[in-house]
């Protein structure tokens, strides 16, 4: 593929920051951006480009009518090479959310190369140091100045890369979640299973609370019951019974992670017994009390896993693991981090690499 890329003159580029380890997640962008528009029906050449502001009509759908939807995935790199975790997953995603919110997919084959291609431009931008990685934004808006509800018939596609340290500042520590009682995050039917920004609109007050609690994290209960533990803010949760590791089913409210998906098959090869079921605040709370709930954790590509320590709900807080990281939490991230890192055997095919 031969895509246009307009190039800043060397002066121009950005300090690139002597501590990528102590960056603030996404806070940080690289000199380039990746672009391709949609007009007339059909998707024109992408182009890399100098990173920087978006002129954008303000009539545009967007902003009106929430047809916006994203990714996130990280680059790594060791040496000449850069490694990609499991990408085409996050663009496969990136078409079912585009579906769901009446948007053009994109192809996947051109989506890969030329974020390949971006990423060779930047590679001096993705850090090498242990814990830290490049974290990429895929995203799609709709951008015809329109006004009047109906799918747009322009859009954006674009990506842009952010250097980032560790997740976790003070190492591998638990974190608390606040179960929410009063809100939903989304209901079958509705858009709970796209990577669509509506999803984390709604969710902001319900968040704000459990950080104005002091818990950096929100459980959210399934909508129609306020039953059934469905996922946090941002990631996917997994509870390890004494007998069984069990997650909540993708039965459309809740978003299909691909560190989800790779902790099942990872736990099953590890000999787990690995559910995909419904799992009630209640039977959670009781087998806290019991010691029969041994370890929760939440999965996401940001954080990869974050065991979680407390977990509060009805009033009362409901410790876990004695409120420290468990045993299977920690050797699913050191396994993901290694793979990630290229360090450890990749016997799934997850990973791609781009060597120069
Ligand atoms: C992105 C996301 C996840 C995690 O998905 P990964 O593919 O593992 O990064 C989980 N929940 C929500 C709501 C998300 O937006």
């Amino acid at each position: 593929m031969k895509i246009e890329i307009q190039r800043l003159p060397a002066s121009k580029l950005k300090v690139k920051p002597s501590d990528p380890m102590k960056l603030p997640f996404g806070s940080v962008f690289t000199d380039y951006m990746l672009t391709m528009r949609y007009q007339n029906g059909a998707w024109l050449p992408p182009r890399i480009e100098p990173y920087g502001p978006l002129a954008l009509d303000p009539a545009s759908m967007v902003f009106h009518y929430g047809q916006g939807i994203f990714e996130g995935l990280k680059a790594y790199r060791k040496g000449k090479e850069i490694f990609l975790f499991r990408a085409r997953d996050n663009f496969n995603r990136l078409n079912a959310s585009a579906k769901r919110m009446v948007m053009p997919e994109i192809d996947v084959t051109t989506a890969m190369e030329s974020l390949k291609e971006l990423l060779l431009l930047e590679r001096d931008w993705v850090p090498e140091a242990k814990g830290s990685s490049l974290y990429i934004r895929p995203t799609m808006i709709a951008t015809e100045p329109r006004l009047g509800v109906r799918p747009a018939n322009e859009y954006l596609y674009y990506v842009i890369l952010s250097p980032v340290g560790p997740y976790f500042k003070e190492g591998f520590n638990p974190v608390g979640v606040l179960v929410s009682e009063k809100y939903v995050r989304s209901v079958r039917g509705g858009v709970g299973y796209a990577k669509t920004l509506v999803n984390y609109a709604t969710g902001l007050l319900g968040l704000k609370e459990a950080m104005d609690s002091g818990y950096p994290q929100v459980l959210w209960l399934d909508a129609i019951e306020r039953k059934y533990i469905e996922e946090t803010a941002t990631m996917n949760i997994f509870v390890r019974f004494k007998d069984e590791i069990a997650t909540p089913p993708l039965s459309g409210t809740i978003l299909p992670g691909i560190t989800r998906a790779s902790v099942i098959e990872l736990t099953r090869d590890w000999g787990y017994a690995v559910n995909e079921r419904l799992i009630t605040i209640d039977e959670l709370v009781a087998g806290l009390r019991t010691g029969k709930v041994i370890e929760v954790f939440g999965t996401g590509t940001a954080a990869l896993i974050a065991p979680i320590g407390q977990i509060a709900y009805g009033g009362a807080v409901h410790k876990v693991s004695g409120g420290t990281a468990g045993e299977l939490s920690l050797r699913l991230f050191e396994h993901l981090a290694g793979l990630q890192r290229g360090d450890t055997a990749d016997k799934h095919g997850w990973m791609e690499s781009i060597r120069w």
